[in-house]
């Protein structure tokens, strides 16, 4: 599913280069549920927007699902990011001023699906994230863990082969962080591939493979038997 071989990337500061990743190698399979552990500024999000094709390495290659992900021009890009990935973030990202299902729906609008199906399609991913009775509230509304179940339902509206999550339990206090995880794995379950990018060890624990990136390199990569978060919620 990706393919990624020995990426490099700085970022310029004025005069100065930073380097943020080094030479990494590192391919996850369909179906595979992994997090990728490090501390503040070690470059997790850096690799995870790598990944989401928001931000291209400076060398390197890259490989998604067999499409070569390389000098992509903004339209085509946006065009992979919508069919190949969705996102989560820890801010959510929502929109405020839109109900929870035009939050779920917008990604439909951007790929020319009707108003009837788009409407349809929220509304199946907002049940399966347990939040059809919540439909037609704005997300000042909603908790911040419901915030993240829409954005969640917002991610799986495309129907992406990977799900990309940057810190999406930050913001949120610990029993509500297992809930979403819980709804993570169950989507993993599904056969979804997920990516995590967490700072959070019991998190990472939830997820079936720890990745851990130090000094702009891949430190340690190992398979685990994930904790289910089915037991703290
Ligand atoms: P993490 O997600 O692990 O905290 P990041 O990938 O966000 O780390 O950042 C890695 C390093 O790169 C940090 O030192 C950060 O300050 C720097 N950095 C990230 N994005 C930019 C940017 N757009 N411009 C300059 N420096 C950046
Ligand atoms: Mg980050």
């Amino acid at each position: 599913m990706i393919r990624i071989t020995d990426i490099y990337k700085s970022y310029q500061i004025g005069k100065n280069t930073l380097p943020v990743l080094k030479g990494i190698d590192f391919n996850v399979d369909k179906g595979e549920m992994v997090s990728i552990m490090g501390s503040s500024g070690s470059g997790k999000s850096t690799l995870l927007n790598i990944i989401g094709i928001l931000d291209e390495a400076d060398r390197g290659t890259y490989n998604l699902d067999g499409i070569e992900v390389k000098n992509l021009n903004e339209k085509i890009a946006a065009k992979y990011r919508n069919q190949f990935l969705g996102f989560i973030f820890q801010s959510f990202n929502l929109i405020n001023y839109k109900t929870a299902l035009d939050n779920v729906a917008l990604p439909l609008y951007y790929q020319g699906v009707s108003r009837k199906k788009r409407e349809e399609k929220a509304l199946f991913y907002l049940d399966k994230v347990g939040l059809s009775n919540w439909a037609k509230h704005v997300p000042s509304e909603l908790s911040g863990g419901q915030k993240q179940r829409v954005a969640i339902a917002r991610a799986l509206a495309s129907d992406p082969k990977v799900l990309l999550a940057d810190e999406p339990t930050g913001a949120l206090d610990t029993k509500t962080s297992y809930g979403v995880m819980e709804l993570l794995q169950q989507i993993n379950d599904e056969g979804k591939t997920v990516i995590i990018v967490t700072h959070e060890p019991d998190i990472a624990a939830m997820t079936k493979r720890n990745v851990e990136l130090k000094d702009g390199l891949i430190i340690s990569d190992k398979i685990i038997e994930p904790v289910r978060a089915t037991l703290y919620v």
